[in-house]
């Protein structure tokens, strides 16, 4: 089956008692069993029953199989959001005295994740440039749990080389993680470039019309250990389980995912064109185009499409505030991969509260507009660009 098929086709883990088409909303805590004995196998593990929402929940574990199903992962875990997923997935593979190896470019939360709050518990963060595999490798030693990034750098849309990191990876025997967010998992083989986790917002793509927080890590089975740290220790205490009101949202969302993607990726490609030919901008940020330093690279590995997200350059950080204000039909909003178009300035909203000394280390400039490409028409959209440059 190709993945439009499989997004709507995945079978439920138990036929429904009233055969219900779409998966219900299992919106329970609790869950009453037979006897004893089936009670103490389902709390022990030795049955995939459910026993308490926090935990295991129908409706969450069916968007779990269904992602398993498009991605080829062995494990899918699903948290409550991106962040929760990330955190999961780092505290899974460090503990206090490893280090962690990943990128200056970094999503903000993440960059303060790996840099404020792990470094709390004893965890080092040695940020390089992911794209010179001879830099991250000098960086190695025995204290290494893992490297870490990012598929696309938002805003930056640089792009690793993944198969040279998971040869060093895997050369050092620990595993190479990927936060692929911004390209979803039905584009490219993980399992294939190396990948032996991948984290997910599922609040983007999957959920589409940005109806609910979400995140996944994509388990491939390569690290036993770490699987069982997230599935058990991460799930059972830490907390952060998708609830299942969000999964059922983000399952609707996943359906329709691969059929937005490709509409919203066609269109900033077109706009990220007409935009290198439009007077007062600088300069456009998108792997989808061939100007971009890393487009053979980012097209070997991650397809054809290049993703909904694309940043330009104007003048000046003034430049970039008339025009966010400017704006009639785009809107003024954080958020990635809305069904609606959204426009943003990164330096004073996303990374405002840092430091012009960490803005400048993470190549976040005064002069950046992001924007999520939508479902609009792109003629509709390029025109509120033009008259909010104007
Ligand atoms: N990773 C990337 C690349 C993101 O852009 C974001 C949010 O914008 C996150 C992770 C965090 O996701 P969430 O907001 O679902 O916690």
């Amino acid at each position: 089956m190709k993945n439009t098929t499989k997004a709507i086709h995945t079978p439920y883990q138990r036929r429904d008692a009233y055969d219900a088409l779409q998966m219900p909303v299992y919106h329970t805590l609790a869950y009453e069993f037979d006897n004893a004995d089936v009670m103490a196998d389902a709390f022990c593990g030795r049955t995939d029953a459910p026993d308490y929402s926090r935990v295991l929940n129908p409706t969450v574990t069916h968007f779990e199989q269904r992602i398993a199903h498009l991605s080829g992962a062995k494990e899918v875990s699903a948290f409550s959001s991106g962040m929760a997923a990330i955190s999961a997935m780092l505290m899974s593979a460090a503990s206090a005295g490893k280090n962690i190896i990943s990128s200056t470019h970094l999503f903000g939360n993440t960059y303060l994740l790996l840099t404020k709050t792990m470094a709390r518990y004893g965890v080092e963060a040695r940020l390089t440039d992911l794209t010179d595999p001879a830099a991250v490798e000098a960086l190695v030693d025995e204290n290494t749990c893992c490297i870490f990034l990012e598929s696309v750098t938002n805003p930056q849309t640089e792009v690793a080389d993944v198969k040279a990191l998971a040869a060093i990876a895997h050369k050092h025997g620990f595993p190479l993680i990927a936060d692929t967010t911004m390209i979803p998992f039905t584009q490219f083989d993980g399992k294939a470039l190396g990948l032996d986790f991948q984290v997910v917002s599922t609040t983007k793509y999957i959920s589409g019309g940005a109806t609910s927080l979400g995140g996944v890590i994509i388990d491939y089975g390569n690290f036993p250990e770490i699987s069982l740290f997230i599935k058990k220790d991460c799930v059972f205490n830490f907390g952060g389980y998708m609830t299942p009101h969000a999964a059922y949202m983000q399952t609707l969302g996943l359906e329709t995912m691969q059929v937005r993607y490709e509409r919203q990726a066609d269109s900033a490609l077109k706009l990220a064109k007409m935009l290198s030919q439009t007077p007062g901008v600088m300069a456009v940020g998108y792997p989808g185009l061939e100007s971009h330093p890393q487009h053979k690279l980012f097209t070997e590995q991650y397809g054809d499409r290049a993703g909904a997200m694309l940043t330009f350059d104007l003048e000046s950080e003034a430049a970039c505030k008339r025009f966010i204000n400017g704006l009639k039909l785009i809107h003024r909003a954080t958020n990635l991969f809305d069904n609606r178009t959204l426009a943003i300035h990164p330096a004073s909203t996303i990374f405002g509260p840092l430091t012009q000394a960490q803005r400048d280390a993470m190549d976040v400039k005064d002069t950046t507009i992001r924007l999520s490409v939508g479902l609009e028409d792109p003629e509709d959209l390029y025109a509120d660009i033009k008259q909010a440059l104007e």
